[in-house]
């Protein structure tokens, strides 16, 4: 057996106050499982009242659920950054003023120099690999190989976008739909099929989508079992809840809404994990985490205010439950701040890995997640430039705008918007963000606002530029496949509802 405490050492611990500090010199394993989409409120351990997710709750009685949450941003490509590279978004170059996520015709992706957990991980001596849905570019040298991930399986963005014809056809590539590979090859695209990758090539378009969580699952466990024996690392970020739903067979109409279905089959999908790590004995040796990468699309954000795309709590806050059995305390709940930039510095400390030199903005939580006695959050603020901008600090929500005025056309407004120029919330009284606080208290709507510009003087001096991504001479064209047709007349062929693009 590798490494730690034994779980009667831990209990000793735990019953005189004293959590251990760090499993030195031990190199455990680290699953990081990254739904897409998946709202606050989807889940039965976070209060939904319908959804059944048996696996999730277990995991939260053995492991801690954190109910202050947050992520880098409330769109797919820049939370994803935010989380590999312990970076903030504007920081790491992946956060666009045009487009807010990476799609198959963008120009740019997640810069090699940028120092992601896999390689902080694998440089000392880990087995990596990424089973998912990718979204910091889709060609070289953006892909997860070139990024510390010495294995990649899925979909390289998200799964209502298209196929850019200059990615590479495997040999072997598995084509549907009665296509050819003359078809792709000559630049044939259309919404909502979207290439399957294994390595750097396409190896099956389009990707069957309804079996995509039961085949990452696979894959997974698949990893799972070869490297048991050696420390791994494990990014399993889940094409689903996002648009166009899909579930496998077992799941579809198990609930009467797809949605519900949809995050059914990713529980059991945890399930499956967890049960991996069980047989193969690892279980007191790995640390499991889940949490989603921005806010509910379709699902449940509630009692927070607002949904996906948002910087109030619904957008950003997620649902978070981490598991490692003999570290970290059973049946607790965390309701300190932190956020998933402060993962990379977390796991690299509890394995010797290296920080990147360039700076980060994440900061070590094992405190916390060990259930240290008066263990606090690291953040004094936690600000996200995100749209119009926000900074959490202890229990309270500022906004450096009034409200109303978020810039977001789907954010539901209030009928009687505060008259306030900002909005400050004390986010344990009123979790739904409904009462301006700040008219009363202008000493601290002051510091917060202070805080906020200097965070964004000092980002905005270190902020890098995206990757280039070259493109094949003669490549065919990545633009999405509805530019440059004729637009359908709307009388005669009323528009469907359009999947949410990030
Ligand atoms: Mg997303």
């Amino acid at each position: 057996m590798k490494r730690t405490l034994s779980l009667a050492i831990f209990s000793l611990l735990i019953a005189a106050g004293l959590a251990p500090s760090r499993v030195n010199a031990e190199k455990p394993n680290f699953v990081v499982i990254f739904c897409d989409d998946l709202g606050y409120g989807d889940l039965g351990c976070f209060g939904h009242p319908s959804i059944r997710t048996p696996h999730l709750d277990r995991m939260a009685v053995e492991g801690q659920r954190w109910t202050n949450f947050y992520v880098g941003a409330s769109v797919c490509t820049p939370s994803r950054a935010a989380l590999l590279t312990g970076r903030l978004p504007v920081r790491n170059g992946m956060m666009s003023a045009r487009r807010r996520v990476l799609f198959p015709d963008s120009k740019g992706g997640l810069q090699k120099s940028e120092v992601t957990i896999a390689e902080c991980l694998k440089a000392v001596g880990y087995a990596t690999a990424a089973v998912g849905k990718w979204h910091l570019g889709h060609l070289p040298p953006c892909l997860p190989t070139y990024q510390g991930f010495e294995y990649y399986y899925g979909v390289p963005y998200s799964n209502d976008m298209w196929i850019d014809p200059a990615n590479k056809l495997a040999d072997d590539i598995v084509i549907r739909s009665g296509l050819t590979r003359a078809d792709l090859e000559k630049g044939h695209k259309k919404r909502n099929w979207v290439p399957l990758f294994r390595g750097e090539e396409v190896i099956e378009y389009p990707a069957d989508q309804n079996t995509l969580t039961k085949r990452y699952t696979e894959e997974a466990i698949r990893f799972i079992n070869a490297d048991k024996d050696k420390p791994f690392f494990l990014y399993l970020p889940h094409t689903m809840v996002h648009l166009p739903l899909a579930v496998s067979k077992a799941f579809a109409g198990r609930t009467g809404r797809l949605i519900w279905d949809a995050i059914e089959e990713v529980d059991w999908s945890v399930g499956e994990i967890l049960g991996a790590v069980r047989k193969a004995g690892i279980a007191d040796e790995t640390l499991v985490i889940f949490t989603s990468d921005n806010g509910a699309a379709v699902g449940s954000s509630l009692p927070l205010r607002a949904k996906k795309g948002s910087v109030y709590d619904g957008g950003i806050r997620e649902p978070t439950v981490m598991w490692w059995p003999g570290q970290i305390p059973a049946g607790k709940t965390c309701r300190e701040v932190a956020a998933t930039i402060d993962l990379l510095p977390t796991l690299a400390g509890l394995c010797g890995g290296k920080l990147p030199e360039r700076k980060i903005d994440g900061l070590d939580i094992w405190p916390l997640m060990s259930g240290r006695a008066g263990a606090k959050s690291p953040h004094e603020f936690y600000v996200l430039m995100h749209g119009p901008g926000t900074v959490r600090s202890g229990k309270w929500k500022f906004y450096p705008w009034k409200e109303g005025r978020s810039g977001r056309r789907r954010e539901k407004q209030p009928a009687n918007p505060s008259p306030e120029p900002v909005q400050l919330y004390d986010t344990v009284a009123d979790i739904g963000e409904k009462n301006n606080l700040a008219g009363a208290n202008a000493d601290l709507t002051r510091r917060l606002q202070a805080a906020y510009t200097a965070h964004v003087e000092e980002i905005k001096k270190n902020r890098r530029p995206t990757a280039a991504m070259p493109r094949k001479k003669n490549a065919s064209s990545a633009q999405r496949p509805s530019q440059g047709k004729k637009k359908p007349n709307p009388k005669k062929n009323p528009k469907k509802k359009n999947a949410a693009a990030n």
